[in-house]
């Protein structure tokens, strides 16, 4: 008897028609795949991208230098120096960087800041081409945060009202 119902699925393409009828329970189904990079997928407004240094609107940048974020920092990726600025004597980074190899995207540093300056932004879409670019330099920083401090500023906003 076993084998006769054997003969009768394979002869009738049994598990064929079982597999078909799952497709087409799904095809009908709301897809939940989007065309990536076409489409994303929406983020929170707390999202952990990469990191950007800030300006005052004047232009002065926000780093005091007070280095909370390097000792915060439990991947110990920020490197930072400081000294008095040669103009006014108040103290600044002389080197400030981020190994992004290192980096857990945890938001330590962000959380530390007491000056609002060092930020993880919603940026996802950016790579590694040669050796040593995932070393983010105070100067790719403030390039960052200079390109996308509106969109910065919205996301802190966005951000201080969902707490
Ligand atoms: S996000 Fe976390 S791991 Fe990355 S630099 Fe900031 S504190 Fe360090
Ligand atoms: S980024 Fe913020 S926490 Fe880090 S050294 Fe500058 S002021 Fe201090």
């Amino acid at each position: 008897m076993k084998i006769l119902k054997q003969y009768i699925k394979s002869f009738t393409l049994w598990e064929l028609l079982v597999g078909l009828r799952l497709t087409g329970v799904y095809f009908w189904r709301r897809k939940t795949t989007v065309l990536y990079p076409e489409e994303t997928a929406p983020t929170s407004v707390r999202f952990r991208g990469l990191h950007a240094l800030r300006r005052y609107a004047n232009g002065e940048e926000r780093c005091i230098a007070c280095k909370l974020c390097e000792a915060v920092c439990p991947a110990l990726a920020i490197t930072i120096e400081a000294g008095p600025r040669e103009s006014d004597g108040q103290r600044r980074t002389t080197r400030y960087e981020i190994d992004l190899f290192k980096c857990i995207f945890c938001g330590f540093c962000e959380e530390s800041c007491p000056v609002d300056s060092i930020v993880e932004t919603s940026l996802m879409h950016y790579h590694f081409e040669n050796r040593g670019e995932n070393i983010m330099t105070k100067e790719k920083l403030l390039a960052v945060g200079d390109r996308y401090e509106k969109d910065i500023a919205k996301a802190r906003q966005a951000d201080a009202e969902y707490r």
